[in-house]
């Protein structure tokens, strides 16, 4: 008797934004295979199991990706609860179709639980709706990182069409996204904002335009981090220069 797998979305971070769902499931599992960057307190809900971590960190060691679908199959043969735990949404830039296809082949049976995604996220600690009347119709979630060997993909042509776009994976691009944008004709003033460890205790946000991006990523530390643009953030962009002046000119009086 085969196990079942549960594609199981983590959240951004912080424990309590994980699903009720996710939160019995884990209870429940034997095994559970996360991602480096799901929270210990999160892991801790798997009180049963056998925690495994398989990657994956952006130029940290990563297990390959056809040894986790191979690991997945075989831990359903002989347990009956198999956790596969991702961070955010499972189905958003977490290669989960691979481990679907893998697991539909290999007849096991598998169901999904979806996630806060790091765009979500993101936007609550901005206080900034991604759509706005008037302003924002479209989000587009994008990414310029295509792994080794794989097409191209046009994302600015994306973040272009979008009226706010949430760029993952994208904070150490900051100098190919602003060339890229600029040269295909979006406005340097173009508000933005970079919100890392979004949800988190070390959360940090910085506001900016298009023209500064590289000199906002620079003040990025370790964690993962979302680019976001439009002009949805317009307004908070103004509360944050008033805010920053304001901070400035009482270091100044204090001085
Ligand atoms: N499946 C995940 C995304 C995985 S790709 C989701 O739905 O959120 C990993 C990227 O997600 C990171 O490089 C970063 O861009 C983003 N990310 C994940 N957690 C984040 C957080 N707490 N704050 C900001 N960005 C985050």
């Amino acid at each position: 008797m085969n196990g079942r797998v549960y594609l199981v979305g983590a959240g951004p971070g912080a424990p309590d934004l994980l699903t009720l769902r996710a939160a019995g499931i884990l209870r429940r599992a034997d095994v559970v295979f996360h991602d480096a960057l799901v929270h210990p307190g999160t892991l801790a809900l798997a009180v049963r199991a056998r925690r495994i971590a398989v990657g994956k960190r952006c130029g940290r060691h990563s297990t390959a990706q056809q040894f986790i679908n191979k690991r997945l199959v075989d831990a359903a043969r002989s347990h009956k609860v198999v956790v596969r735990l991702k961070g955010g949404d499972p189905m958003l830039f977490g290669r989960a179709q691979e481990e679907i296809d893998a697991l539909r082949k290999a007849g096991i049976a598998f169901e999904i639980v979806p996630g806060v995604t790091a765009a979500a996220a993101a936007a609550a600690e901005l206080g900034v709706s991604l759509t706005r009347r008037g302003i924002s119709r479209h989000v587009a979630f994008v990414t310029p990182r295509a792994a080794a060997g794989e097409r191209a993909n046009d994302w600015a042509a994306a973040v272009l069409a979008a009226d706010t776009a949430v760029i993952y994976m994208g904070a150490s691009l900051a100098d190919e996204i602003r060339a890229e944008l600029l040269a295909r004709g979006k406005s340097a003033n173009t508000p933005v904002a970079l919100v890392e460890s979004a949800s988190l205790p070390g959360r940090h946000v910085l506001h900016g335009t298009l023209a500064n991006l590289p000199a906002l990523a620079r003040q990025v530390g370790g964690g993962p981090a979302v680019v976001l643009l439009g002009e949805v953030l317009k307004d908070a962009l103004a509360d944050w220069d008033a805010a920053s002046v304001a901070e400035i000119e009482a270091s100044l009086r204090r001085a």
